[in-house]
């Protein structure tokens, strides 16, 4: 056997629900088509949960997606209830998979669209944002959740939306944030973007206000080619994407990390449809698709994907995208993929045939960072929990506390300005925010700053350092302020 037709081997899980039945289809079709993989299996979801395990994977799996770092995984059913972690989660967060891939292409006129032209591919961020799961309730009336967006993470998931357009003749990037709000963590996602933006001047680059952007998005997805997001935006716009392409069945995707990386449909495990040969395997074909250009062989991805488009324009539809008059014949998932083999090597007439560049490299080498800001602590905002609370009450309470050089300056009740001159139309909760500034500031009048407002008798609830970097403000003013 020489070097090109080495095996690669992956890990493969059948989930539960249809998740058995797409799997054998994709996994027939992909291996007819000269797949040089070599399967491990390895259990997840239901059976899994059901023995005790909270993550709905074994530790012993974890061994065989550390040796095979490509993972190609059916959907799984979520346990009701509390108690279980996210499968997606625990594995993209364990094994480092930063960027989530979808592309979604229409189908027109073989599966109904409003939009016919439409081919966009979402990049979505897939560790950072909320999805830390950082989440507090504070007071009786107030909880939080944390939104960490880090400067790394960004510059890595941009640039790969950069070097996969590149990669794949793609046009142009776009990128999704809500930095008119969040100017600090949205902002610092957008000035990544046009920092590496800068280093692509072969792509067109632009930015859009994720509301609007999305409001775009759903009417005129052609406007869009690559569209980058922090992982919320993402999450959201990139099922809204897949769904108004005609199905969210049709949609794969990719998790891609450094080392090990995840392929799947977007869809989840359809239990009431499950063991009636009625699933359309399509969605887990793509993300099998991205799987093999992922790991060189582009060709079988390429003679895979013309079958299958061949299939779709034959009409041979499942019933998930049959349509009277426009469908020749309903199919079960076998026979569906039984139609995606018969079609290897066949190319589609009307749809655009499928390309896959065999031999773009993507450039994903981390560069070094610049020399580091210069920090400087210049005060603390202090939460404290207080129920029937009076901003001048409050206020005069905490001026006895501050002590040299250091000036109550401002309180906030949920990021807006209540004391000095706060409005009496605002609404006051229970959790409070009292800044603190001076010059010099450091951990000890912290700590001494804490310990007085205990003695007064508030309830700190948390406390967040302010800082600023290169002299330029590390955190936001209270609105109003
Ligand atoms: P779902 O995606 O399973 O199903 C939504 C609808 O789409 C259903 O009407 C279903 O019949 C249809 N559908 C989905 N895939 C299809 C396919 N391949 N062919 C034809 N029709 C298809 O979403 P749900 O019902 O909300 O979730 C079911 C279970 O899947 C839940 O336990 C959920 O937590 C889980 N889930 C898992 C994943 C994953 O493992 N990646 C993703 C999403 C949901």
């Amino acid at each position: 056997m020489t070097a090109h037709e080495k095996r690669v081997p992956i890990t493969v899980a059948d989930g539960d629900g249809i998740g058995p039945e797409i799997m054998d289809a994709t996994l027939r079709i992909i291996t007819a088509a000269g797949a040089r993989i070599e399967i491990e299996k390895i259990e997840i979801g239901e059976a899994v949960y059901s023995r005790g395990l909270d993550s709905g994977i074994e530790p012993s799996s974890w061994d065989s997606l550390r040796r095979t770092q490509v993972f190609l995984k059916a959907p799984i059913t979520t346990p009701q209830g509390g108690g279980f972690k996210s499968l997606n989660v625990t594995v993209r967060k364990t094994l480092g998979m930063y960027a989530n891939v979808r592309p979604c292409a229409s189908l027109h006129p073989f599966v109904s669209t409003k939009h016919p032209k439409m081919n966009i591919v979402i990049v979505r961020e897939n560790e950072e944002d909320v999805y830390g799961g950082i989440e507090h309730r504070q007071t009786n009336q107030v909880a939080q959740c944390l939104k960490l967006i880090s400067r790394p993470a960004s510059k890595r998931i941009v640039r790969y939306a950069f070097e996969y357009a590149r990669a794949n003749k793609r046009k142009k990037v776009t990128c999704f944030t809500k930095d008119n709000i969040m100017k600090i963590t949205d902002g610092l996602f957008h000035r990544t973007f046009e920092e590496i933006a800068l280093e692509y001047p072969d792509i067109e680059h632009e930015h859009w206000i994720v509301d609007i952007g999305a409001a775009k998005l759903a009417d005129t997805p052609e406007a869009f080619d690559v569209i980058v997001m922090p992982n919320l935006y993402g999450d959201i716009l990139s099922d809204v994407a897949a769904q108004i392409t005609g199905s969210v069945g049709l949609a794969g995707s990719a998790n891609i990390g450094d080392h090990c990386s995840m392929f799947e449909a977007i869809h989840g495990s359809a239990p009431r449809r499950a063991g009636q040969n009625l699933a359309n395997p399509s969605g887990l074909l793509h993300g099998a698709l991205l799987m093999l250009v992922h790991i060189g062989q582009g060709e079988i991805a390429e003679r895979v994907h013309n079958a299958w488009l061949t299939t779709i324009e034959d009409g041979i539809h499942t019933y998930d995208i049959y349509k009277d008059g426009v469908s020749k014949e309903k199919v079960g998932t076998r026979e569906f993929g039984d139609a995606v083999i018969a079609r290897l090597g066949r190319e589609p007439k009307v749809l655009p045939p499928a390309r896959y560049a065999v031999g773009a490299e993507m450039n994903l080498s981390i560069r070094p960072g610049g020399v580091p800001p210069k920090k400087e602590h210049v005060g603390v905002d202090i939460f404290i929990d207080q129920r029937d609370g009076n901003p001048d009450e409050i206020a005069a309470r905490a001026k006895r506390v501050a002590m040299d050089g250091v000036k109550l300056v401002v309180i906030a009740n949920r990021g807006s300005k209540v004391w000095p001159d706060g409005n009496p139309d605002t609404f006051w909760s229970d959790q409070w925010s009292l800044r603190f500034e001076g010059k010099p500031f450091d951990g000890k009048r912290v700590a001494d700053i804490i310990a007085a407002m205990h003695a007064a008798g508030f309830d700190v609830i948390k406390t967040e350092g302010l800082y600023t970097f290169d002299g330029e403000r590390g955190y936001s003013l209270a609105q109003g302020q």
